[in-house]
């Protein structure tokens, strides 16, 4: 037998110390981080199915919810996003998709991988989706199963309105699938007073915990519809008939390895998160959005998103003319170990993304932002 050398120079890692202020992942209270590094137990040990038992009613009082099914997928938020799709889309069913940004053209993707007939409602980048749009699309296609949106659309900051939408979906006899992932624990996410019917987000972004869970949430009738499939779930992984074995109310069996050690740290996040109150977390996201916004617009910055559809949580701004904008974000990096957000698709090299998720939403990481990015700007 003859190995292959060894790599050399290989040293621990030792990431530094960033000021994380873009589009997520954002920063972790020190309890977070020191949850994640408790010892290692087994997923059927029954310390660690007590403590899944907390983590399920922490992440209900989060959505607030009373949905049973309510639980972190073990995955980042596209898991959790194609979780709903490929459970609730059957081949040749119509889904309307109502796109504003990146993550809308992702649920397009979704949409057609599970076999559904895609109706694509647009609306313009930074800009909230427009109900109006919704309700003709609806008419035109009663046939419709399905709608889907994305609640904060993080590529711009545009917020929508969830329970208008919902409203329509639900008067058109279609389920909702919303994408909760930049809004959940930084702006009102009232899943059961809007009746959303599948609902994801991701543990990186207002809820400060490590990337790779995806918290969803299914109502009962979006229960009904996945136990009348005809076909099976496409995905085994995902299949949640299968998951439920593992995370459901009553049964615990094997289903795959769960990643214990961030769940620990979601369910301290999540202990955080109610110790704040959701209130006052909605509150201090408002409340530090209104002081970068001051300041950002001080130095002559325009906000992407008109005024009463902005997300507190992501605060995106056109570059002036004549910045060199990639090269502003590399200083910003370099000089303050600060990262904050680029543009994406057709906004790519037009704007910069300031997040103020979660842990990272405090005022010191405003007024860095404001002096770091006013002193590369002079
Ligand atoms: N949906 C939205 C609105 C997002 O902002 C993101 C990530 O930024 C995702 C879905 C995908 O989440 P993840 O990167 O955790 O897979």
């Amino acid at each position: 037998m003859t190995l292959l050398p060894s790599p050399k120079k290989i040293a621990s890692f030792h990431p530094p110390l960033r000021t994380l202020m873009g589009p997520g992942p954002s920063e972790m209270h020190p309890r977070t981080i020191a949850a994640l590094g408790q010892p290692v137990i087994g997923y059927l040990d029954p310390i660690f199915v007590g403590m899944m038992e907390e983590l399920k009613d922490l992440l209900r009082y989060t959505y607030q919810t009373k949905n049973p099914l309510t639980f972190p997928v073990s995955g980042p938020g596209s898991v959790g996003m194609e979780t709903c799709f490929v459970n609730l889309v059957e081949r040749g069913d119509k889904v309307i998709v109502c796109r504003n940004g990146v993550f809308g053209g992702r649920m397009i993707e979704n949409v057609e991988r599970a076999g559904g007939v895609c109706v694509v409602v647009e609306d313009t980048w930074g800009e909230p989706v427009d109900p109006q749009k919704l309700a003709d699309a609806l008419k035109a296609h009663p046939d419709t199963k399905i709608v889907a949106f994305v609640h904060a659309e993080t590529s711009t900051g545009a917020q929508s309105d969830a329970k208008t939408l919902i409203a329509l979906a639900k008067q058109a006899g279609a389920l909702s699938i919303v994408d909760a992932v930049t809004s959940l624990g930084g702006t009102p996410v009232l899943t059961d007073e809007w009746g959303a019917d599948a609902i994801y987000s991701a543990s990186q972004k207002c809820l400060s915990c490590t990337p790779g869970l995806s918290p969803v949430s299914f109502s009962e009738a979006a229960i009904a519809r996945v136990k009348a499939r005809k076909s099976k779930v496409q995905s085994w992984f995902m299949d949640l008939n299968l998951v439920m074995a593992y995370w459901g109310e009553t049964q615990r069996t094997y289903h795959h390895t769960a990643p214990g050690n961030s769940l620990y740290a979601l369910h301290e996040a999540l202990l955080l998160l109610r110790e704040e109150g959701l209130e006052h977390a909605w509150a201090r996201h408002q409340r530090h959005h209104l002081a970068i916004k001051a300041g950002l617009e001080a130095m002559g910055l325009k906000f992407v998103v008109r005024e009463g559809a902005r997300l507190p949580q992501m605060n995106a701004v056109h570059v002036p003319e004549g910045i060199a904008e990639a090269e502003v974000r590399k200083r910003l990096l370099a000089e303050f170990n600060l990262e904050i957000g680029a543009g994406l698709g057709p906004l790519a090299g037009k704007i910069w993304r300031f997040g103020l998720m979660g842990y990272s939403c405090k005022a010191e990481n405003v007024m860095l932002s404001l002096s770091a990015l006013g002193s590369v700007l002079s």
